[in-house]
């Protein structure tokens, strides 16, 4: 969902992007603030500034609670690309999962924990500025508030919220177990999310209330699909841990010479061998590969004069994974360059390839027998 982002830039090493969907919530959360200041009997344009003021005041809270996250994991040597804000909040894309149980408890607890901080100085804002200017009070309230129930929303204990990595790393902590505890914490966070749905739906039909029910509801499918995708993010690194890309690569390759026209490719190897993909060697040592997509980017009218060679992907734009690479990586890598599969190499040699089929085999066949 954040393919669709603007790179805002960057804040000690971690970028920040904005999804176009933020300027859904911007323009609510405005709106709703003008309409706020005017009922408190300001004029409209100090009205408006003030709303302005106040959401880019707000935003910049959630980026705070997501700095503090990330800051914590890079202490505890977890690495984070970037940050970023859409119509729920904000996210912080960390690149693996805390290796113990007490790095997630205090990564987790760093968000909640500086929204309660800002929470109680926009309380000590609003209690300096209460009789001095009406704007400047109403605006700390509105985000003294605010950032509390920020902090006590994500302090809910279901996975994937902060307060559901905090239940996660105490069961850890306590059993050991990751898998297990990520199972526990994302039941709770599946059934915190149909809560918020159901709520949503009474809303709509009990109190006529369609904005309020709809966004409680949209909130609830959010989290609902957040903790299902974690929980099989958690169990496929499990299913996966310790195991290589040598358990799953194919190593008897057909090779194909550089000079084959793709009308022979097509005719004489892939049709007729029923694979995707070939590494294309001049006898002595591997160019590159060609796969079937390679082969689909060119006319059919233009196969008999177009030569493997001018197709294949050379073996320096590659992609490569060593054979004792984790399966877990090799997918990870797969997913982000978007390829199906990959060559292994080792010691400059191609030893077979990876494809995402035999990893998704390999997962079906120990998923189906339970181990
Ligand atoms: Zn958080």
């Amino acid at each position: 969902m954040f393919k669709n982002s603007l790179r805002l830039g960057k804040i000690l090493d971690v970028e920040i992007r904005l999804d176009y969907s933020w300027f859904i919530i911007f323009a609510l959360i405005t709106g709703s603030l003008v309409q706020y200041f005017i009922s408190r009997e300001m004029n409209i344009t100090t009205s408006l500034v003030i709303g302005i003021f106040t959401s880019l005041l707000f935003f910049a809270s959630v980026l705070a609670h997501e700095l503090s996250h990330s800051f914590v994991a890079r202490t505890e040597g977890v690495p984070v690309h970037s940050i970023t804000l859409f119509i729920f909040g904000g996210v912080a894309h960390i690149a693996q999962e805390p290796k113990r149980a007490r790095d997630e408890f205090f990564m987790a607890l760093a968000g909640p924990a500086t929204s309660v901080a800002i929470a109680i100085l926009f309380g000590v804002i609003w209690f300096v500025t209460s009789n001095l200017s009406e704007p400047i009070a109403a605006l700390a309230s509105w985000l003294g508030i605010i950032n509390g129930m920020l902090a006590v929303f994500n302090l809910i204990p279901g996975f994937p919220l902060d307060g559901g990595r905090v239940l996660r790393s105490i069961i850890w902590g306590i059993t050991g177990n990751l898998r297990k505890s990520t199972q526990v914490a994302s039941i709770v966070g599946r059934a915190v999310a149909y809560i918020f749905i159901f709520i949503g739906i009474w809303r709509i039909f009990f109190q006529k209330d369609w904005l309020g029910g709809l966004w409680i509801a949209f909130i609830g499918w959010f989290l609902e699909n957040a903790a299902a995708n974690s929980y099989r993010q958690v169990a496929l690194r499990d299913t996966l841990a310790g195991h290589t890309a040598r358990e799953v690569m194919v190593t008897d390759c057909t090779y194909v010479l550089p000079h084959l026209t793709l009308e022979e490719l097509v005719h004489d190897y892939i049709l007729h061998t029923g694979r995707r993909c070939f590494p294309v060697t001049d006898e002595e040592s591997v160019l590159g590969i060609v796969t079937l997509h390679n082969v689909k980017e060119i006319p059919k009218e233009r196969w008999h004069s177009t030569t493997v060679s001018a197709i294949m992907t050379p073996l320096e734009k590659l992609q490569t994974v060593h054979p004792d690479d984790g399966l877990f990586d090799v997918l990870e890598r797969m997913t982000h360059e978007d390829v199906n599969q990959l060559p292994v190499i080792d010691y400059g040699k191609l030893v077979g390839m990876v494809a995402r089929d035999n990893v998704l085999a390999f997962i079906h066949t120990r998923t189906e027998l339970g181990i």
